[in-house]
């Protein structure tokens, strides 16, 4: 989960290894939770795709976070993904109050940490208090890996 246009769907995509989310430029396009199957070094699990939250008022917003609601509802384990190059947002923190209370099922992702400069920036995110942020690229693939060792320690 996540603000919109983090990446979501993309890392969703490299995880299940199919083209299945729609990816695009335009922020909030994953209205509806999509579902795949995973499988890391031979550990099954379900991981969810969800819609970008956005808590201003106006168009599919408020569909959009109660589904991101159900699909929290019933995740054993949250990836928080946020944005290396945008920094931490007014969205991100607000999310991230939102998770705290569940801080032991948070894994809290940094993407878009394509370069050494953009890794870096993700250390910033130790600040929404959501313990360590690791950077990814989900676009590179550079990072998924541990993100997918967390994963299954933690299932
Ligand atoms: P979502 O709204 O969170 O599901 O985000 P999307 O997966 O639709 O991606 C939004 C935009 O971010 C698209 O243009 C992606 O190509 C881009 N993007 C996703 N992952 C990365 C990444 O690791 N690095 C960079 N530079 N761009 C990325
Ligand atoms: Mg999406």
């Amino acid at each position: 989960m996540g603000r919109p246009n983090v990446g979501k769907s993309t890392l969703f995509n490299r995880i299940i290894g199919k083209r299945q989310a729609i990816v695009l430029d335009t922020p909030g396009v994953t209205r509806d939770r999509n579902y795949g199957v995973a499988d890391w070094n031979g550990k099954k699990f379900n991981i969810i795709d969800t819609g970008g939250m956005n808590f201003q008022k106006g168009d599919f917003n408020s569909e959009i976070n109660s589904q991101v609601e159900s699909a929290l509802a019933d995740a054993d384990l949250i990836i928080f993904l946020t944005d290396s190059k945008s920094g931490i947002t007014d969205l991100d923190a607000q999310i991230g109050k939102l998770l705290r209370p569940r801080k032991k099922d948070v894994i809290l992702a940094v993407n878009k940490a394509d370069n050494d400069m953009y890794r870096l920036n993700a250390y910033d995110f130790y600040n929404l208090g959501l313990g360590d942020p690791i950077a990814i690229s989900a676009n590179h693939g550079t990072g998924v890996g541990d993100l997918l060792d967390l994963v299954t320690k933690k299932l």
